[in-house]
Parts: structure tokens; sequence; C-alpha cells
């Protein structure tokens, strides 16, 4: 059992490595067996292979076609451990799973003769495709869902609450993203946690609350506002062990941008509060620091919008939010982008 993060992602990177291994060795093994019966088999052909098999096959292959969109959005986005994951093993188990689903749709407009003779292997074929294609389709339809989000016209636009870079843990509309989903009060709501120059979230072994770079970070009103409640002097918790239940904000703010618009930032360090009941905040005023109280794995910063003031409250419901101006790395670069909204795994600064 691991005790730390650190051994947390030793372990992940030692898992990624051997299914890779394991992937590749068995894919390979695969083409150097078709390689050697090249000559009993041929491109589907309605004369040769005849229309079932043909079938088939380009089932297969649209499920793999599917599979294809689905490996994207799954290791870059709904991976909820990419952030601990060392980044070779993660692109290497990318490339050994694009390269296994490019190898088999190739295959699958291949026939072997076997294959088009034998009634049980023709049999066998056509329960595995059927299972395997329809299960990579189904999953597929959460590719064009994962992406969208309210226009900004329905969404409050803020400021980001804090500075440097940082990644979001949890955020988007779909629950495979986001987990606050499950609770209409924080269906929008992010958790986000500050990176260092590796771009990981955490220093040493991630063993204590000081060795993540969000703990006591600065931060500050996304939104002019009045400070509506305020909960302070909830202790920090330990890693991966702050459960409570009661207090599952930890210390808060909540501030009131207008009617019907509650923001609550959550998690807050106990005694870092500098604002008062009441206050008028302006937008970019430093207000607290990150902390790990309340209901909370590990320092990160808790951010929520809802349409009544009783922090998760049953009754209300969780609003959409963009950001005026960030830039934003998802896949490979940093863009610049005006009115936003990020989604898991999204790396974000000011
Ligand atoms: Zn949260």
């Amino acid at each position: 059992m691991e005790k730390n993060l650190a051994q947390f992602s030793n372990t992940y990177s030692q898992g990624l490595w051997i299914a890779s291994f394991i992937f590749l060795v068995v894919a390979l093994l695969r083409l150097f067996s078709v390689l050697k019966t090249k000559s009993s088999r041929h491109w589907i052909h309605p004369a040769k292979s005849g229309w079932f098999v043909i079938a088939i096959k380009l089932l297969f292959f649209v499920g793999l076609l599917a599979f294809l969109a689905d490996i994207p959005v799954w290791f870059f986005t709904v991976a909820q451990f990419r952030p601990i994951a060392p980044k070779l093993p993660y692109w290497f188990f990318i490339f050994v799973m694009l390269y296994i689903t490019i190898q088999e749709m190739i295959l699958s407009l291949t026939a072997s003769q076997a294959l088009v003779d034998g009634f049980v292997k023709r049999m066998v074929f056509f329960l595995i495709s059927i299972f395997c294609s329809f299960s990579f389709i189904l999953a597929a339809f959460i590719v064009p869902t994962t992406y969208n989000y309210p226009p900004t016209s329905e969404c409050v636009i803020l400021n980001l609450p804090v500075k440097g870079t940082w990644l979001a843990m949890h955020a988007g509309k779909e629950k495979w993203v986001n987990y606050h989903s499950n609770y209409p009060p924080q269906r929008f709501a992010i958790d986000m946690v500050k990176l260092n120059e590796a771009g990981y979230f955490f220093n040493n072994n991630g063993e204590d609350s000081c060795d993540f770079n969000s703990f006591g970070d600065s931060v500050f009103a996304p939104s002019n506002g009045i400070v509506f409640a305020l909960a302070d002097g909830f202790p920090t918790q330990k890693i991966y062990a702050g459960d409570d239940s009661i207090n599952p904000a930890g210390n808060y703010i909540e501030m009131k941008l207008a009617e019907n618009k509650y923001l609550f930032l959550a998690h807050l360090k106990a005694g870092s509060l500098q604002i008062n009941l009441g206050d008028t905040l302006r937008e970019g005023q430093f207000i607290a620091l990150s902390g790990n109280s309340g209901n909370s794995s590990f320092p990160h910063l808790h951010m929520h919008l809802q349409d009544k003031s009783i922090i998760n409250d049953s009754l209300s419901s969780g609003l959409p939010f963009r950001f005026k101006l960030l830039e934003r790395k998802r896949v490979f670069s940093w863009e610049k982008l005006e009115n936003t909204w990020l989604i898991r795994n999204d790396q974000f600064r000011n």
C-alpha cells in the first residue's frame, strides 16, 4: 500500500510501463502471425469474403474508429490521475494504445481464408466484434459532450482567484470530469491545485500539507461583491484524511455577487481570512490563503457559484461561470483565451 503521493506516482509509473510493454508485445506478436500467414489473407472484398464477414469487419472498423476518438479524451481530460503520472510512461502508454488501435483498424479491412470458411470462427468473431464495437461506440458518446459548456451569455464572468500556474483537478459540466456534478448546487464547481516548475502539484513526498504548492498561496476576490458569510478556525487536515462531513467547506468565504449569485471559496487556511462579514470586495483584492481544511484530501482551492445563499442548499442550483482572460494549456501549448471555461486537467495562469 502506498504511503504517500510520491510512492503512488512511482507505482503508477511502473504500472504504465508494465501495461505498455504487455500490450505492445501482444500487438507485435499478432502482427507477426498475420504477416506469416499473409498468403491466406486478403483485403475484404464481396467476391472473396462474403457479405457477412464484410459486415462484421466494417462494424469492427467503426467501433475501432470510435475508440480512436476516445483515447485522447480519456487520457488528456477524463483521467483523474494524469497530474500525478510521470510524463514519459504516460505518453508511451498513449502511443501504444494509438498504435494498437490503428493496427487493428488496418487488419479489420483484411480477412483470413480460415475466417471466411469456418462457421465457428465466424460466430466467435461476430460475438467479439458486436461486444467491442458497441462498447467502443458507447464510450465515444462522451467525446462531444465532454467539451460542451453553457455559452458565455448564460455564464457569470469571473477573474481567476489565484496567481501562478494552476491545474483544474475537477472541472467541467459532466460527472466523469467533475465529481461535484453529482450535487446540483456544485454542478460547475472547480477544484484547483498549484503547480511547481516541473509541473507537479506537490514537492518532496506529498506527505504533509506544506509539501503542496497550493498550501498558503494567496487567494483573490474573483469579482466585485459583498462578504455574505464566512467560516474560520477549522484546522488543517492530514493528507488523505480530511473527512469533516459536518463542515465540508472548512474555512470558507461566501461572496454575494448579485441577486441569486453566491460565490464560495473553500478549504482556506485557518486564520488567513483578511476580510469581515459585510465587507465590500473589489475584484483582484487579496482575501485569504488557500489551505486544506474541511472535507479535503490535500491542499487545493474549491470554488463554486450557487443561486441560493445557504451553502450546499439542496434546493439551489449550481451556476456556470467563465474566466474573463487567462492562458490555458489543454494538451500541447498555451493559448490566451477570453471568456473561457476550464475542464479537468487544464493548466491555467493569468
Ligand atoms: Zn471541491
